[in-house]
């Protein structure tokens, strides 16, 4: 914006040098600064020299015409910068006056003219360009303005499409971990992790890794989709650099970027060669307890940062799950377990033996039921009291646990009684393990036997082997009616189910 303040510099062209004279005189005692020119070609070069706020152009000029210089000012003149003409012309020269304001100059006066009206003119041509100038900055400026909305519509409109992309890729992650949290059971939370990340990530494969609970020290593959190569053989030491990395840095991350930050082992190896393209550790208490590797995406995509975000979550969501199925695993199996003697209670038997009978019917491959009460327990625990008892309860469970065979099913049965669920055992078989158990029971030194009526501490066996037409309740009741004959008998014996033993009974 032009300063009021300042002076005004005014470039007059005009060939006659006593008009010249005067004028310059008179603008200086105006206050105006005075540059001259007596040609067109020394005012165009005034013009950019000393860039005057106003030119006073005399039309009739010798060499280039007043026309020609009014053009090439407003050809030079800078876009930020308005000069206005005034245009000098003779009396009454209406084609002068014409010409000149049709080539670009802004106000016009004629010779002869009065010096105030000259003033008066210049004042309202600097006014024009005062305000000209306010109108051009103005304009400048709604254009960059402009120019920035528009930028930032652009902007908004994609940073909106991500945020639509975000907003449905999270949505889906709220309804995936909703279920994923309820599934108790590790396998169903394995397989269904699974298909969300091929579904949801778009990779051709996945495979979920878990600590092998046998063998401490390494992560195993438990599940996987889509791979067509054998994969048994991918294991993952604890100790693996890949481990490592995870347990301090406990987020996803892409193999490209892994393949930069550790010592590459043979494992990393293989999940590379299976076309692993991102690994989510799952931690349970800062520990690795699992690995989730996605396969191969199937646009070969990279992931974006809000997926790698997502999955951040989704992997923390199914550590917290993992936990907690292994947990529920574990409230599951101390809820089938006896606590004394750590065989399987009554609940557990009474599941098995009833799975068992149901695959008997379906492959006639034998069953048979031994039922073992120990003898005389009532005297032992009265001489040596009930702690003493306990102890030979919990001798006679790890003995019964080593004599049988890893099929077997060994459960207390209650109190000193315990039963023995054999699948696939026909009565012969079951009599020889029974005959067995019996002995080792007899010859086996138990602490303070000696209190017992023949010096030692002994079990008395009934053995039961299903019929077609007999069922748990009917198993269960002739192996009792033959441990009642094995007592009847004397004890320390074994006696197998007959029908006759109904009639004594
Ligand atoms: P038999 O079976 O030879 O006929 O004689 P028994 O003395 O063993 O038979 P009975 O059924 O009369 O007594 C069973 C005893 O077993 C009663 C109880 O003192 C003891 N007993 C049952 N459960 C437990 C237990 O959990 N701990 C201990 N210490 N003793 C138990
Ligand atoms: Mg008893
Ligand atoms: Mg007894």
């Amino acid at each position: 914006m032009t300063n009021t303040n300042k002076r005004h510099k005014v470039l007059i062209v005009e060939d006659h040098h006593d008009m010249l004279v005067v004028l310059r005189k008179y603008l200086e005692d105006q206050n105006y600064d005075v540059i001259e020119a007596e040609t067109g070609e020394t005012g165009i070069k005034q013009f950019e020299e000393a860039k005057p706020d106003l030119v006073l152009l005399d039309v009739m000029l010798p060499g280039i015409s007043g026309l020609e210089v009014i053009k090439l000012i407003r050809s030079k003149q800078q876009e930020q910068v308005f000069v206005p003409i005034i245009i000098i012309t003779a009396k009454n020269d209406i084609t002068d006056i014409v010409n000149g304001l049709g080539t670009g100059a802004d106000d016009y006066i004629v010779k002869p003219f009065h010096f105030d009206e000259l003033i008066a003119r210049i004042k309202s041509a600097l006014r024009l360009k005062q305000l000209n100038e306010l109108l051009i900055n103005q304009s400048l400026n709604l254009e960059s303005a402009n120019k920035k909305i528009n930028g930032l519509n652009g902007e908004l409109v994609s940073k909106n499409k991500e945020l639509r992309k975000n907003i449905y890729g999270l949505h889906s992650l709220f309804e995936v971990s909703m279920d994923l949290s309820s599934i108790l059971e590790l396998s169903g939370l394995i397989n269904s992790t699974l298909l969300t990340i091929i579904g949801q990530y778009s990779t051709k494969s996945a495979m979920f890794m878990l600590a092998n609970p046998k063998k401490n020290s390494q992560l195993e593959i438990s599940d996987s989709r889509g791979f067509d190569d054998k994969l048994k053989d991918v294991i993952v030491h604890y100790e693996d650099t890949l481990v490592q990395y995870f347990i301090e840095r406990p987020s996803p991350i892409i193999m490209d970027e892994l393949k930069t930050k550790i010592n590459t082992s043979s494992s990393f190896n293989k999940l590379e060669h299976l076309g692993i393209s991102l690994i989510a550790p799952v931690l349970i208490k800062k520990k690795v307890a699992g690995l989730i590797c996605f396969g191969p995406r199937l646009k070969e995509d990279q992931y974006e940062e809000r997926e790698i975000q997502q999955i951040t979550i989704l992997s923390n969501i199914i550590s917290i799950s993992v936990n907690n199925a292994s947990l529920y695993k574990e409230v599951e199996q101390l809820s089938y377990t006896d606590g004394m003697t750590e065989l399987h209670n009554y609940r557990y038997f009474k599941l098995r033996l009833k799975e068992e009978i149901i695959r008997h019917q379906r492959t006639k491959a034998g069953l048979s039921l031994l039922i073992l009460d120990v003898d005389s327990f009532k005297n032992f625990n009265d001489t040596l009291g009930h702690q003493a008892g306990d102890s030979v309860l919990r001798q006679l469970g790890r003995l019964l646990k080593e004599t049988a065979r890893e099929n077997d099913i060994v459960a207390r049965y209650g109190g000193e009684e315990f039963a023995i669920i054999l699948p696939t055992v026909d009565q012969e078989g079951a009599m020889i393990l029974a005959e067995r158990i019996r002995e080792n029971v007899e010859k086996t030194p138990f602490d303070g036997e000696h209190v017992q009526p023949k010096g030692m501490l002994t079990v008395s066996i009934g053995e039961a082997s299903l019929t077609d037409d007999s069922d748990f309740d009917e198993l269960i009741r002739m192996a009792d009616l033959a441990l009642y004959s094995a007592k009847d008998n004397g004890r320390n014996q074994v006696c197998s189910y007959k029908p006759e033993m109904n009639e004594t009974k």
